[in-house]
């Protein structure tokens, strides 16, 4: 009856949010049921599609005396509040009737293709899922691991992809495209990919042993890297072990460099076939945004979870 929003109430609402942060024109934050989403809008036109990446603001679990939407079953939080927090968040992004279906990840590059029958009561171990079935909802967890959602609109197929840097590394963005390809007969120009909030660039200072990594998978690494990735990766330094223990007091500090772990997982999925144009990222910083985030390098043990999650209706 009463269409017109109270002004008081929604001054004391709003005010109880951070600030927005800037967001390319593809991306949206919306509140729906007070916890706040992030959607990339061409996932979000999709009819048949459901898709969301969650925000910490809202939810149940309390921590310090801040209520927050934690979905992850993490030590310091309550069981009952993460359930609470994953039913809030599945409606908000209008998949309340739908399957939870998450993975135990362990930053590998194994990729599971579920089928609805097959879906299992435990959560099998991965860091990819894919579908086609509908009703479930495939969730990856992160606290800066980079979290991709892969949609095929002729198909109508759709993947969840956790990439931290060993799954990075070892090329989970390439591979679950090509595991596309070879089971569901997906062409690559057919995919739309959102990059949701990771740690990015401006804060995620690595080691030797990355850089090394990376260099020695991929010849355009040097491009995700900010600082002395060349030194670091090509072994000019000392290897990354012995070099580690070669830093006596007084002695200058290792060398650090900042890694883009999105950067280097976008140019995966182009390399896998996925047009640029398609291939839509938040460039949220979860550090940069802890009041809107959760950042495993700037809370430690005591952050949550986010989940990005996507699903056929
Ligand atoms: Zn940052």
């Amino acid at each position: 009856m009463n269409r017109i929003a109270n002004p008081r109430t929604t001054a004391r609402r709003r005010a109880s949010l951070p600030a927005s942060p800037h967001l390319p024109p593809e991306w949206k934050l919306r509140r729906r049921g007070g916890v706040v989403v992030l959607e990339s809008l061409p996932l979000a036109r999709i009819p048949w599609l459901v898709h969301g990446f969650s925000t910490r603001v809202g939810g149940a679990s309390l921590r310090d005396g801040e209520r927050m939407l934690n979905l992850g079953y993490v030590e310091w939080d309550d069981r009952a509040h993460v359930a609470e927090n994953r039913q809030k968040f599945a409606r908000a992004l209008g998949a309340g009737a739908m399957q939870w279906t998450g993975m135990r990840q362990f930053h590998s590059s194994t990729v599971r293709i579920l089928r609805r029958d097959s879906s299992p009561p435990t959560p099998c171990r991965g860091d990819a899922m894919a579908t086609r079935a509908h009703g479930l909802l495939l969730a990856v967890q992160t606290a800066d691991c980079v979290p991709i959602l892969l949609a095929d609109v002729r198909k109508r197929i759709v993947a969840a992809i956790h990439a931290g840097w060993r799954g990075t590394a070892a090329r989970i963005a390439q591979k679950t495209v090509g595991d596309l390809r070879m089971r569901f007969g997906t062409r690559s120009a057919d995919l739309v990919a959102a990059i949701g909030p990771s740690i990015r660039g401006c804060c995620y200072e690595v080691g030797p042993d990355v850089a090394h990594e990376f260099g020695s998978q991929f010849a355009e690494a040097h491009q995700w890297f900010d600082g002395p990735f060349a030194s670091l990766s090509t072994g000019d330094e000392p290897t990354p072990f012995l070099w580690l223990q070669f830093d006596p007091p007084g002695h200058d500090r290792p060398k650090r460099v900042n890694l883009d772990l999105a950067a280097a997982n976008r140019w995966q999925l182009e390399a896998a076939g996925v047009p640029s144009g398609r291939i839509y990222s938040c460039g949220l910083c979860t550090s940069c945004h802890a009041d809107w985030l959760f950042s495993y390098r700037r809370e430690g043990q005591r952050t949550g979870r986010l989940v990005g999650a996507i699903g056929i209706r």
